[in-house]
């Protein structure tokens, strides 16, 4: 599965999740979805409500709020997105245990290396005890 995310998004997500350090930052991605691709348009920055550097839980009301702005646009939900302040850009056993939608995009935002922040896409498939999680084709698009 091909994804893209133009810069101008993949610059808010860094930015917002540089200000939220030491905790983990997160929220939700929605866009478009045709044969072979998704197209994020609309990445929400929303609230960490568990407050820690290892895990994330988006606030409740602001994930409803952002569902229904995302219907609102005529946008689909793709999935979510949460940044690893000091580990690297690949699931950890929690995230992969709370994965439970099989169907959608899970972006981690590493924040480990100073200026260089590495931004990954995973699919996750699997009982809840044993779920695997593969890498999907994450392109950055320049915005024109
Ligand atoms: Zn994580």
């Amino acid at each position: 599965m091909q994804i893209t995310i133009k810069r101008s998004d993949f610059e808010k997500m860094y930015e917002y999740a540089l200000s939220k350090r030491p905790e983990e930052a997160c929220g939700l991605i929605a866009g478009r979805e045709e044969e072979g691709a998704r197209h994020i348009e609309k990445v929400y920055l929303l609230t960490n409500i568990d407050h820690t550097n290892e895990h994330f839980s988006i606030d409740p009301r602001e994930h409803l709020a952002s569902v229904k702005d995302m219907r609102a646009n005529g946008l689909q939900p793709l999935g979510n997105w949460h940044s690893h302040p000091e580990t690297p850009s690949r699931p950890s056993e929690e995230d992969k245990r709370l994965a439970n939608d099989s169907k959608a995009s899970y972006l981690i935002l590493s924040l480990a290396e100073e200026g260089t922040p590495v931004l990954n896409s995973f699919h996750v498939e699997g009982p809840e005890d044993g779920r695997v999680s593969e890498k999907e084709d994450l392109v950055i698009l320049e915005d024109v």
